[in-house]
Order: C-alpha cells, then sequence, then structure tokens
C-alpha cells in the first residue's frame, strides 16, 4: 500500500524517550499526504484503530503494546519552507529543526523551545510550551487529515487550545502548522537560546531516559514543587525513579517497564492528594494495554 517502512510487532520502547513499552502490531511511515491517505482510509474502512506517532516523548505505552496501528511521519513529512515572516512546517519534522531553520534565518519567537524534544505534529497536538510561551502563540494555522482522508485547513481561532493540550477528534492528524514569526537580531536570538539552554541543562535530568513532565503544573504551583515538598524525590519502583535533580521527571534507570512507571505516577498522585488535597492531572499520555 505504502513505499514507506512497515514493521510489524514494533517494540515501542525504541519508539518513545522513556524506552518502555510492548510492541504495536503494525508501525506504518508513510512518506507523503498521498500514502498517508491510504492507511488512514484503509484503516477507517476496516475499523482497525490507529495511534499518531510523533517521536513518543509525551507517551508511556503500556507493556503489552498496541493493538492496531501505529502512524508516524517522521520517515517523509517533515519539509519547512519559509515565505518572508511566515514559516510552514510539516507534522513529523522534529520541533528542534523547525527552531534551528528559524534560527538560520534570523527569525524570532520560537526561542522559548529550545530543547523541547518531539515533532511539530507533536508539539502541536500537546501544544508544548516553555518558559510562560506556547505553540499555539505563533500559529496561524494548521493543515488537517480527517479520518475519510480529506484534508482541512483551521485557522488558530476556530481551534480548541488550552494548557499542554489541543482538543481535536482523535482520528484527526495533524499534517502541518504556518507559524506567524518576526525578524530578530541574530546575535539577541542566539543569546535568548542559550540561556533558555543552560537553564534547561540546570533543572532536567537529561542524562536519563524520561517523558519530560509528568503531571500537568496545578493553579496552586508548580507540581514538581508538590512532590519534592512531600520529600518524594528519589524514590523508586523498580528501575523507575523519581529524579533528584527534577521531581517533575520520572526516569528510567535502565531497565523499567511501563507498570512500575505507572505504579509510580499513581502513587505520587494519591500521595499529593493525601497531603495537599491536589489532584495532580497528567501531562504525559499513557495508551495501549
Ligand atoms: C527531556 C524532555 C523535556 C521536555 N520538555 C518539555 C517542555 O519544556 N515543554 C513541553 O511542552 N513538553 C516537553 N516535553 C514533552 C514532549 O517533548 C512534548 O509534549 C512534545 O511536544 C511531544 O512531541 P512528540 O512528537 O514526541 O509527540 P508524541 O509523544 O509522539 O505524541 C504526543 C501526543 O500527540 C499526538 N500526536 C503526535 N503527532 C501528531 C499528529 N501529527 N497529529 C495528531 N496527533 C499527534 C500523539 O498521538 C500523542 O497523543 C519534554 C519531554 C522530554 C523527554
Amino acid at each position: 500500500m505504502i513505499k514507506g517502512r512497515v514493521l510489524f510487532d514494533a517494540p515501542m520502547r525504541k519508539f518513545t524517550s522513556i524506552k518502555v513499552g510492548g510492541p504495536a502490531d503494525s508501525l506504518l511511515f508513510p512518506t507523503n499526504v498521498e500514502e498517508l491517505r491510504k492507511v488512514v482510509r484503509y484503516a477507517t474502512r476496516k475499523d482497525i484503530p490507529f495511534l499518531i506517532l510523533g517521536r513518543g516523548t509525551n507517551l508511556v505505552i503500556r507493556d503489552k503494546g498496541i493493538r492496531g496501528w501505529v502512524i508516524s511521519l517522521t520517515q517523509g513529512m517533515k519539509r519547512v519552507q519559509m515565505e518572508g515572516e511566515i514559516v510552514e512546517a510539516e507534522a513529523g519534522l522534529s520541533l528542534q529543526r523547525l527552531v534551528q531553520f528559524t534560527i538560520q534565518k534570523g527569525l524570532t519567537g520560537f526561542e522559548p523551545f529550545f530543547g523541547i524534544p518531539g515533532t511539530v505534529g507533536g508539539g502541536l497536538a500537546m501544544n508544548a510550551g516553555a518558559w510562560g510561551a506556547e505553540l499555539k502563540d505563533l500559529l496561524l494555522s494548521i493543515t488537517l487529515m480527517k479520518e475519510d482522508g480529506e484534508v482541512v485547513e483551521r485557522s488558530r481561532g476556530r481551534l480548541n487550545f488550552s494548557y499542554r493540550s489541543l482538543t481535536l477528534p482523535s482520528s484527526w492528524i495533524i499534517l502541518k502548522g504556518r507559524f506567524q514569526l518576526r525578524r530578530g537580531k541574530k546575535e539577541e536570538i542566539l543569546e535568548r537560546v542559550k540561556s533558555y539552554s543552560e537553564m534547561r541543562k540546570r533543572t532536567q535530568p537529561l542524562d536519563y531516559h524520561s517523558a519530560g513532565s509528568i503531571f500537568k503544573n496545578p493553579e496552586e504551583g508548580p507540581a514538581g514543587k508538590w512532590i519534592e515538598e512531600a520529600g518524594l524525590k528519589g524514590f523508586r519502583m523498580g528501575q523507575a525513579m523519581i529524579s533528584d535533580l527534577h521531581a517533575n521527571f520520572i526516569i528510567n534507570l535502565g531497565k523499567a517497564t511501563a507498570e512500575q512507571v505507572i505504579n509510580l505516577m499513581e502513587w505520587v498522585e494519591k500521595r499529593i492528594y493525601e497531603e495537599t488535597g491536589i489532584s495532580l492531572e497528567r501531562e504525559v499520555r499513557v495508551v495501549g494495554e
């Protein structure tokens, strides 16, 4: 059906940053919109459930894996182009490549996102953000594919973004985003990128496999602060551990299972609720069986 790669019983731990997760029945890499359309139409017709995978940097996939198809856009759908101060990037492009592209072109706006791993598609689906900025802030429109293969463009005003979330029908796929940037001075852009990057290195356990922040920050303050104050830093379940450096990160010490990661998440939720009355909401998405 497609020229792109197809893997069967694909071990999903290899495709997620926290390195846990069992096999997906099939992992498909369509290389362009036409191939993606064929895949999506076939899956819809045959009632095959599918999940779009970016770089798996916000996902915990359960140990028995995923029944159905996982579709990745990272093999072909990653073009980026610019027209004046508007940049259009395909969903499979890494967010880092997009940030670097805009820096090279002397455009400002994307600096706070330097260091956020993942794809443009995943970043939009999660409304990724850092240091007070969110991807939606720069967005003009998103192009989407519906489950019947129809492609539509939606301007930002018609999209339902919130903190670390974009609400879309579950089978819609983000194909690309158009962003409005501004001309800037390259030295100043690089200076800002450097300081964001240093803050990240100082505060995040980047030497370990993780899925980034596990919980959203509640209104009452950063989730990491509550977890740290409850004395939970360094707590382990098997090979999954609450980072000593950043209490909102669970790190994989090497051979963690999804079960250990999820048990640790549930335990943190329970402890924080008991001690503070705060119900932590998950930022990472747990999928599979
Ligand atoms: C070390 C580290 C640091 C991080 N720092 C930050 C940070 O500062 N700020 C932040 O916001 N996040 C951060 N994250 C989390 C993560 O990188 C972001 O959420 C990122 O945007 C996810 O992108 P992804 O491509 O990996 O998506 P995935 O994890 O693969 O997918 C996430 C969700 O998006 C959906 N999705 C992906 N692509 C598409 C598409 N094309 N169409 C429709 N749905 C799609 C998936 O189905 C899934 O539900 C960090 C993670 C790590 C590991």
